[in-house]
């Protein structure tokens, strides 16, 4: 079910009923774009709607973080919760049994991803990777590379709107199904990003914890109470 969260619809969805919405896809032949906004982007399609209409015009807008879950809080129709694209990426790959490509990340990152998921699912099924630094020559080249590997799920980890707008383009040259813009979870799969410990994601710390780690996102991040208080603007004026 969509929930409005100001300008973009984010699907309210469990973990596992986000995985089975992607495997549907699959199953009934459908082409679809699963976007995962944290507050930073969302912030970004407020202010931005050709990006707003762009990522609502996903399949599933999954509400990745806690900003996005405090705001639909605050605006009185809460989602289900947070569903995570590091972690709904990491269910796919644990559950499918379709071929997933990994396309994104700096030379060697989906590499060193392919082969920590592989040890830690023996029986996933990626059969395919690719670094996400190309120049738009090389784009026929990826996409025939992408569709020699036989893959129905491919994560394209460009970042935000990098990926968005590379699904948009190329989502119907490709044979797949499902296209994931999953910003940095190749990375952390890799080993190159850490995800934050137990306790930072108990608390709905994991930014801080990023901010610790990398501070010169503070600049970026510093739009995530500038969300927070827009959804608040937002409720007292009354538009929803
Ligand atoms: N990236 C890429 N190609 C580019 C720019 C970025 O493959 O032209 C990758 C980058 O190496 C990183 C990911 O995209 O792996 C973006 O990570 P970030 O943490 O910024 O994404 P977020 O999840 O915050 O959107």
């Amino acid at each position: 079910m969509k929930k409005q969260i100001m300008s973009i619809n984010f699907d309210s969805v469990t973990m596992d009923e986000a995985v089975s919405a992607a495997e549907g896809c699959i199953a009934s032949a459908e082409k679809c774009m699963v976007v995962t906004p944290n507050a930073e982007i969302a912030y970004a399609a407020e202010k931005d709607k050709k990006f707003a209409d762009l990522i609502n015009g996903a399949k599933l807008v999954l509400p990745d973080g806690v900003g996005v879950v405090l705001a639909s809080k605050i605006l009185g129709d809460p989602v289900k919760q947070k569903v995570a694209g590091v972690e709904f990426a990491e269910n796919l790959i644990k559950t499918t049994n379709h071929p997933i490509f990994f396309f994104g990340g700096k030379p060697g990152v989906a590499e060193a991803a392919r082969d920590n998921m592989k040890v830690k699912y023996p029986s996933c099924n990626i059969v395919g990777v690719r670094d996400g630094y190309f120049k738009d020559k090389d784009i026929p080249e990826i996409i025939a590379q992408i569709n020699n590997s036989g893959a129905k799920i491919v994560f394209v980890c460009l970042g935000a709107p990098k990926q968005e707008l590379f699904i948009q383009a190329h989502m119907n040259e490709m044979n797949a199904f499902v296209f994931a813009g999953l910003g940095g979870s190749l990375d952390v799969f890799a080993g190159t990003a850490k995800r934050a410990p137990e306790f930072f994601v108990k608390f709905g710390l994991e930014w801080l914890y990023r901010l610790i780690k990398q501070p010169s996102r503070i600049k970026r991040m510093s739009v995530l109470p500038l969300y927070i208080m827009e959804s608040i603007k937002y409720k007292l004026g009354g538009k929803k």
